[in-house]
C-alpha cells in the first residue's frame, strides 16, 4: 500500500484521548494491511498522482464538533481507492470523521480536476453515465421520498424547489413537472446535459450562489452533498438563515447503518471526499446544532428539516453508539468477505453469493439494528 508521507507523522496528533492502536475495524484496514484497491487505469492515474503531489501543508486536524472529551477511536486508516483516510469515530457521540483532513482550497482543487476521474468507475460518456442515475432505482426511490415528504408537510401542490449539488438534474427531473425546479452545481458539462436532454433549469454554483432562490423557495434538496462539506454546520445554518418560515430542508447522506441493505462493502464506504459519516443519530445533531428542528429521520440517512428551532450547542453524549457502529462495521465487513469468496467459487459462486447475501442482509436488519439501538 502506498501512503504519503504525512501519515505516520499525524498518526496521534488528535487531542487528549485519542486512541492510537491499529483500526478497530482491522489490519485490513489499516495503510501497511489494507488490500490493493480494484481501479480502472484512469482512477489509477488520478490516484498516483493525488499521492505524488501530497503534502503536509495540505492536512488540518478537526475536533469533532460535539466537543467531547471522550476522545476518539480509529476506525480506518485507508480509504476505497488506496488514500490515507484516518476515520476517527468520536467516543462521545458517535459521530465518524477524517482526521486529518485536506484542508479547504486542497479539496476545492480536488474537486476541480480530481473528483471525477477518481470516483466515477464507469467509462460511459458523461450523458449516458447521467441518463443512467437518472434510471437507477434509487433515483426514483428517492423522488418518492420528496413527494411523500412534501404531502406529509402539506407544502402545497405547486411547491418551489431548489436542489444544491444537482448534477445533471436527475432527481428533479423526476418530480412532478407542476412543480417549479432549479438545481445548482459546479460542474458545467452536467449542467449543460440537464439543460439540453431534460430541459431543465440548471445553473452554475452551491449554496452563495443559491441564495435568492432559498428565499423563495417550499423545499431545498441536498442530496449526497453534506457529507462533503469542511464546515457542514456552517453550511446548513446558512441555509436556515435564508429559507422562509415552513419551508423543508430535505437532507441524504450515506448513512453508515444502511451498508447491509447496499453493497455490504464496508471499504466502499470510506472516502476521502467524506469529510464526516453519518448515521441517522448524528445527522441529528449536526442539524440540531446548525438550528434545524428535525421533522423525521431514518438510517438511509435522511432528515427532514424546517428552520426556527434553537440551535443546540451542547454535545450530545452517547456511549454505546460508538461501540455499535464498530460491531455493525465488523459484522458487514465479514458478511462482504464471505460473500466475495462465494462468488469466487466457479459455477454456483455468482447465484450462492447472491443468496447468501440477501439471507445475510435481512439477518441483519432483524437482528442487529433493531437490537442495536
Ligand atoms: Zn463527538
Amino acid at each position: 500500500m502506498t501512503s504519503p508521507g504525512w501519515s505516520s507523522s499525524c498518526a496521534v496528533s488528535d487531542g487528549a484521548g485519542t486512541t492510537t492502536q491499529g483500526p478497530a475495524l482491522g489490519s485490513a484496514f489499516g495503510l501497511a494491511g489494507a488490500p490493493p484497491p480494484s481501479l480502472t487505469p484512469t482512477q489509477s492515474s488520478a490516484r498516483d498522482a493525488i499521492l505524488r503531489g501530497d503534502r503536509p501543508e495540505h492536512y488540518e486536524t478537526i475536533a469533532c464538533p460535539c466537543g467531547s472529551a471522550a476522545g476518539d477511536q480509529l476506525l480506518a486508516e485507508v480509504d476505497r481507492h488506496g488514500l490515507s483516510a484516518r476515520n476517527m469515530i468520536c467516543l462521545g457521540c458517535g459521530l465518524i470523521r477524517l482526521t486529518p483532513r485536506w484542508r479547504e482550497q486542497r479539496y476545492r482543487d480536488f474537486y476541480q480536476s480530481e473528483y471525477r476521474a477518481l470516483y466515477n468507475r464507469s467509462v460511459l460518456p458523461k450523458r449516458s453515465y447521467a441518463e443512467e442515475v437518472a434510471a437507477n432505482p434509487a433515483t426514483a426511490d428517492r423522488v418518492s421520498w420528496i413527494e411523500r415528504e412534501a404531502r406529509r408537510n402539506r407544502i402545497g401542490p405547486s411547491p418551489r424547489v431548489v436542489e444544491i449539488g444537482a448534477g445533471a438534474g436527475w432527481n428533479l427531473a423526476h418530480l412532478p413537472s407542476a412543480w417549479s425546479r432549479v438545481g445548482y452545481d459546479v460542474d458545467k458539462e452536467f449542467l449543460d446535459i440537464g439543460r439540453a436532454s431534460l430541459g431543465l433549469d440548471l445553473q452554475y454554483g452551491f449554496v452563495d450562489e443559491a441564495l435568492a432562490d432559498l428565499a423563495t423557495a417550499d423545499l431545498v434538496l441536498l442530496s449526497h452533498v453534506v457529507e462533503h462539506f469542511s464546515d457542514p454546520g456552517a453550511v446548513l445554518e446558512k441555509i436556515g438563515e435564508h429559507l422562509p418560515p415552513g419551508a423543508l430542508l430535505l437532507i441524504e447522506v450515506p448513512g453508515v447503518f444502511r451498508i447491509h441493505r447496499t453493497n455490504l462493502d464496508v471499504r466502499s464506504y470510506l472516502q476521502n471526499a467524506h469529510t464526516f459519516t453519518y448515521c441517522a443519530a448524528t445527522l441529528q445533531d449536526l442539524c440540531r446544532r446548525a438550528g434545524l428542528e428535525v421533522l423525521s429521520l431514518d438510517e438511509t440517512a435522511r432528515a427532514v428539516c424546517r428552520t426556527g428551532a434553537q440551535a443546540q450547542r451542547n454535545g450530545v453524549v452517547r456511549k454505546e453508539l460508538p461501540e455499535r457502529i464498530i460491531r455493525y462495521l465488523r459484522l458487514c465487513d465479514r458478511g462482504y468477505r464471505r460473500y466475495t469468496r462465494l462468488y469466487g467459487i466457479p459455477g454456483i459462486g455468482r447465484a450462492a453469493a447472491f443468496l447468501w447475501r440477501r439471507y445475510f442482509s435481512a439477518a441483519v436488519g432483524r437482528t442487529s439494528i433493531s437490537s442495536l439501538r
